[in-house]
Order: structure tokens, then C-alpha cells, then sequence
């Protein structure tokens, strides 16, 4: 009975724990926190700076002009916890700014990569619940961002989606609200960053950091040939000289850079169609694929993708909140979804 009640004086909190994003929304208002996942602490050390707020957007302004002493660190890379302190510190920073006084503690639905490990799943759960969390439920992202996106994935066709984050690419196809297939791989925007840091190393003898090679992939870069191709600037490090340069690079030039990393995009998407049966291929012939996170916010992958894989292919509205917008939808209509959701300590 005083749990039911607590229950009803609480507060449910939907969180997108991105590699590159966290977002996180209280139902009933909205969107309340969208910083970057990184977090600045004193070199070799987990102190997190400036008292413990050099957390997202204060961290970000830290990047790249950091003395030697400080070190920003993203604490989930590739999809994956790549420090649970810093990424248990995080998350309660993140939901201390959502928190509702006078309301008992909230419960918290988290999405996570498909290919999130028992243990790192594990921790996900130890982290939210110690960072204040009456209850802790995890969903899929694939299946957060389908139904972010609009897709009807409770009806009895086939739906796909292709969320396409910093660290992960998340591929699924889902039918009667269950993922039927899906694929989780470690190529997105992280790792488009990699290919054009080694391209212009290669090409231009030149050392780029990936902040710098993400803005001139965001600036310049396409998947598809530009009606208008265009050129850009890259500052860096001349690999042999070891003095600062500069070098003008074409966009044809970036997206030959990025052809191996969207190569296994295309491989994922492949690879989760031939475990579909005849009859959802069909639909998804009709209904296509649909793209979601800031990865696909890429000129004219809907176009190349479409090209490559046979299947109608369209952006989602909002990429970047697409993850977090599914997340609260099943929350705020916990009745309907709750058979889509998990506990966030099942089957451990
Ligand atoms: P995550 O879910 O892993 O946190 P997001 O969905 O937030 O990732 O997307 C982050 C990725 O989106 C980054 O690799 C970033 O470079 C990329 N991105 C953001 N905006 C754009 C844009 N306008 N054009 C191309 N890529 C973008
Ligand atoms: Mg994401």
C-alpha cells in the first residue's frame, strides 16, 4: 500500500544514455536535460573538475583547450561503458538536474544498446538506482527510437529502423511490438571520425584531432554526390614537420574517406534482413527503412542507403531525440508498453 502510494507521489524519468548524447525527459513536461556524454577530470585521476559539474555542456566548452593537467573523457565509447565511475557520476548529475523535489524518488527507464553485455546492463542498473532511482527499467534503442520515430511497431507488419549514434549503430527490425531481428554494430559517427583522421594522415600527412575531423565531417561530408560539391578547411598537426598546418580538402575527397565505416553500416542492415522471413522483407519493401540518431543527419545517406540496400529509405523527424522521444512515450503510457520494457536487473 505505501509502496503503491509512494508510486503515485513519484515521478518517472526517461533517459537516453548516448555515447554522444544524454537526454533525458520528465514525463509530463519534457525534455529537461540534452548535454554531451563527457565528463572533465584531472588528469590520470577520476576527480571530476570544477566540484563535479564538469559534466556535458561544461565539459564540452573544456574540449581541445584543456592544459595538460585536465582530460575530457567521453565515459561510454563504441556503445560501451568505458568507465563506470565517471558514467555512474554522469548519470546522477544528469538526473539530479531533473529532479522534482517534494516527489518520492523516480522510477527511470533507460535505453540501451542491443548489444549492451549482462554485465554492462548490470551496471547500468547498479548506477541509475545508487544515482537516486526507485525503480529501473531498460528498453532497447532500436526499439526506443521505432517508436520515436512513429513507426507502427505494434501492428502486425514488419518495421525498420536504423539509429545511427556516436558510438553505435543500431539496426532492428520490429513486428507486433517485439524485435524480430536486429543488429548492433560498432561503426557511427565515432567511427566515420576515425576514417577521416586516417585519411587525411594518409593523403595529407596531416594529424587531426576528431573534434576537429567531426566538424569538417559535419561541415563537408556526404554519403551521396553533391549537387554542389563543396571544399573545406582542416587544421592539424603536419605529421613529419610537427608544426601546425592547414589543408583544403574536397567533400568527394571526405566521402571517399567514409566509404569503408558506412560499407558496415550497409553489411548491418544486409545481415538483418536475410534473418527475416520472406513475408516482412515484403513489407519492409512497401514501408522501408527509416534512420534515426545524429549519425543520420548525414547528406544523402537516405539516398545511398536506399540505393544499396533496395528498401525506401527516409530520415525520422528530430533525429538526435528520437531515442529520448520513444522513451517517454513509454513511459507516459506505461500501461500500453509495458510488455516492451524489461526490469533493468532481468536475467542476471
Ligand atoms: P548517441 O546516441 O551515441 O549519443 P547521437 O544520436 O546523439 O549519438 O548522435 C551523435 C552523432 O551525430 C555524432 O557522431 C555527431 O557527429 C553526429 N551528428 C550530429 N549532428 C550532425 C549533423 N548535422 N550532420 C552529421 N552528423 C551529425
Ligand atoms: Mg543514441
Amino acid at each position: 500500500m505505501l509502496h503503491r502510494l509512494l508510486g503515485l507521489l513519484g515521478y518517472d524519468l526517461a533517459i537516453d544514455l548516448g555515447t554522444a548524447n544524454t537526454l533525458v525527459s520528465v514525463v509530463g513536461e519534457g525534455l529537461v536535460v540534452n548535454e554531451p556524454s563527457i565528463v572533465a577530470v584531472a588528469e590520470g585521476t577520476s576527480r571530476i573538475l570544477s566540484g563535479g559539474c564538469a559534466i556535458g555542456h561544461l565539459a564540452k566548452q573544456m574540449q581541445g583547450r584543456t592544459p595538460q593537467s585536465i582530460e575530457v573523457v567521453r565515459p561510454l565509447g563504441d556503445g560501451v561503458i568505458r568507465d563506470f565511475e565517471l558514467c555512474e557520476a554522469m548519470l546522477r548529475y544528469f538526473m539530479r538536474k531533473a529532479h522534482r523535489p517534494g516527489l518520492a524518488r523516480p522510477r527511470v527507464l533507460v535505453a540501451v544498446p542491443g548489444g549492451i553485455t549482462p554485465v554492462e546492463r548490470r551496471a547500468v542498473f547498479n548506477s541509475t538506482q545508487r544515482a537516486g532511482a526507485r525503480e529501473v527499467l531498460v528498453v532497447p534503442e532500436a526499439k526506443a527510437a521505432a517508436i520515436g520515430s512513429g513507426l507502427p511497431i505494434a501492428e502486425p507488419v514488419a518495421s525498420m529502423i536504423c539509429d545511427i549514434g556516436g558510438g553505435t549503430t543500431e539496426v532492428a527490425v520490429l513486428s507486433l511490438g517485439e524485435i524480430v531481428a536486429s543488429q548492433s554494430v560498432r561503426t557511427a559517427g565515432d567511427a566515420m571520425d576515425r576514417a577521416l583522421v586516417d585519411y587525411l594522415r594518409r593523403h595529407y600527412n596531416l594529424r587531426v584531432g576528431t573534434s576537429e575531423a567531426e566538424r569538417l565531417r559535419i561541415e563537408i561530408g556526404s554519403a551521396y554526390p553533391l549537387e554542389q560539391e563543396l571544399v573545406g578547411e582542416v587544421r592539424g598537426v603536419d605529421a613529419i614537420g610537427r608544426l601546425p598546418r592547414k589543408a583544403t580538402i574536397t567533400s568527394e575527397e571526405v566521402r571517399e574517406s567514409l566509404a569503408e565505416p558506412l560499407g558496415r553500416i550497409v553489411e548491418a542492415i544486409k545481415h538483418t534482413l536475410d534473418r527475416c522471413s520472406t513475408d516482412l522483407v515484403s513489407d519492409l519493401a512497401d514501408n522501408g527503412l527509416v534512420l534515426a540518431g545524429g549519425g543520420a543527419l548525414l547528406p544523402g545517406l537516405d539516398r545511398w542507403l536506399s540505393e544499396q540496400t533496395g528498401l525506401p529509405t527516409r530520415l525520422c523527424g528530430d533525429p538526435l531525440t528520437a531515442v529520448a522521444r520513444g522513451t517517454h512515450v513509454c513511459l507516459e503510457h506505461f500501461d500500453r508498453w509495458r510488455g516492451a520494457l524489461r526490469s533493468g536487473d532481468e536475467d542476471l
